[in-house]
């Protein structure tokens, strides 16, 4: 992580997402997960999609994934991270389907390949720490 960081806009927190944006301090990436049937649940809503429980706990994951795909932004579109950055969906491995979009660090663009193993990484900003994503170090 270099010493200067990006702006972001920073997500307001709540009590359904601020185990997701807080687990960085602890190095920890965090998803609902449904007490009734396991599903993992994100984005964050009350009832599970799934089996229509409420009763849900946040559930801490390995912090790998897979690359599913990206983009690379060369426009100043609004203030962000420095041009150009990659844009990507990752697939968590803990369930099927559950993919978070992110964007993709630490790694040259020309090594960017789709289905890449990928690992958590976070950018502290005040209260919130972002999961970002860096290639899997062996
Ligand atoms: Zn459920």
């Amino acid at each position: 992580m270099s010493d200067e960081l990006p702006f972001r806009i920073l997500p307001e927190l709540t009590d359904r997402n601020r185990h997701f944006w807080t687990g960085g301090e602890h190095g920890e990436l965090r998803f609902l997960q449904c007490d009734d049937c396991v599903y993992l649940i994100h984005p964050p809503v009350p009832i599970c999609p799934r089996c229509h429980s409420k009763a849900q706990h946040a559930e801490v994951v390995s912090g790998r994934a897979t690359l599913h795909t990206y983009t690379v932004n060369h426009q100043p579109w609004m203030p962000g991270p420095g041009l150009p950055y990659v844009v990507a969906i990752v697939e968590i491995p803990e369930q099927a389907g559950l993919r978070l979009t992110t964007n993709i660090v630490n790694c040259p663009i020309a090594e960017i390949e789709i289905g890449m193993g990928m690992q958590v990484t976070f950018e502290h900003h005040d209260d919130v720490w972002i999961p970002l994503f860096e290639p899997e170090r062996s």
